[in-house]
């Protein structure tokens, strides 16, 4: 399945070991997990397909929540003839698109889904050494790390983290994850080859 926002959550973030009931189209299937989904309604597991066409729109459940006001702020710099109600409307749509047909990110504290360059950032995948090396196009994913630190998270972070915790294998999926205390999850611009970092720890 594609999304949006999420590049191969089936692999990144894993669906349920064995087929249960999808909560919305009631097909056994391999589902997500989405007992720690958030919303005034609980399901327990939805399939990828009815994730991806939007069933959750219907629901009082959303799987993650944007950071709104800084997509506002974007929106009005890279548009800056857009009207106070068109950049609210085209903010919450967007965000709802994003918390109504994007899989949970598993991660270790409550944080909100990165924007950039006026939308909200795809997910694709947790730092290492070699993703980051990977990623920058000179090579130097040191450089590119430290300089890819979420606005809100900026002052907190420092290079020695690419020494002292940052992985240096690969994380290929959930599983992997598992090994670490602290994670780095990277995203992506949906408009540019910007890289954004949100990092966090048990
Ligand atoms: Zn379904």
């Amino acid at each position: 399945m594609l999304f949006k926002y999420f590049e191969n959550p089936e692999v990144i973030t894993g669906l349920r070991k064995s087929k249960t009931k999808c909560d919305t189209c009631k097909e056994e299937k391999l589902c997500f997990d989405a007992e720690a989904y958030y919303g005034g309604e609980n399901i327990s597991s939805v399939c990828p397909e009815c994730l991806a066409n939007g069933e959750l729109y219907d629901l009082d459940v959303f799987t993650c929540e944007g950071d709104a006001e800084e997509l506002k702020r974007q929106l009005k710099i890279t548009d800056p003839s857009l009207t106070e109600s068109k950049i609210e409307e085209l903010a919450d749509q967007k965000t709802r698109e994003l918390e109504k047909t994007t899989p949970k990110i598993i991660s270790w504290q409550d944080w909100s889904w990165p924007c950039a360059d006026g939308d909200y950032c795809r997910f694709i995948g947790y730092g290492s050494k070699p993703f980051y090396n990977r990623l920058a196009p000179d090579g130097n994913g040191k450089k590119l790390f430290a300089d890819s630190f979420y606005y809100r998270i900026r002052d907190v972070s420092d290079e020695g983290l690419w020494d002292g915790l940052l992985p240096d294998k690969e994380i290929k999926d959930y599983e992997d994850s598992g090994y670490y205390s602290a994670l780095f999850y990277v995203f992506k611009s949906l408009n540019s080859d910007k890289i954004i970092t949100m990092w966090d720890c048990d």
